[in-house]
């Protein structure tokens, strides 16, 4: 079954400082900074040491997914701080997924 992302009006996207020494200031966003100054990524992206999607699951197949059900998803961002070295969650992001229509076998996985 194929996910289609969409955008929903109540997409949530949250940022921290580093949690010790309340920097901003991350070791991947700096990297992608200098390559953005050289014109070589585009201004919208930024620097993810570390990405981990979370969904809900379904582990035993008894509730049947269905083209259009919506379920919930999000994104933690994780990074260095540049200041102290600490790895943190930078940003967290919450927002929801159409299941579309299915392509070809089942995988046991949404
Ligand atoms: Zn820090």
């Amino acid at each position: 079954m194929e996910t289609e992302k969409v955008d929903m009006a109540d997409e949530i996207v949250k940022d921290f400082p580093c949690p010790k020494c309340g920097s901003k200031d991350r070791f991947m966003s700096r990297i992608a900074q200098k390559e953005k100054d050289k014109g070589v990524l585009p201004e919208g992206l930024i620097g993810v040491l570390e990405v981990r999607s979370i969904t809900v699951a379904n582990p035993k197949p008894v509730i049947p997914y269905i083209p259009g059900m919506v379920k919930p998803c999000g994104n933690a961002y994780f990074d260095i701080c540049f200041e102290c070295g600490t790895y943190y969650c930078f940003r967290v992001e919450e927002s929801m997924a159409i299941l579309s229509r299915q392509q070809g076998m089942p995988t046991g996985h949404p």
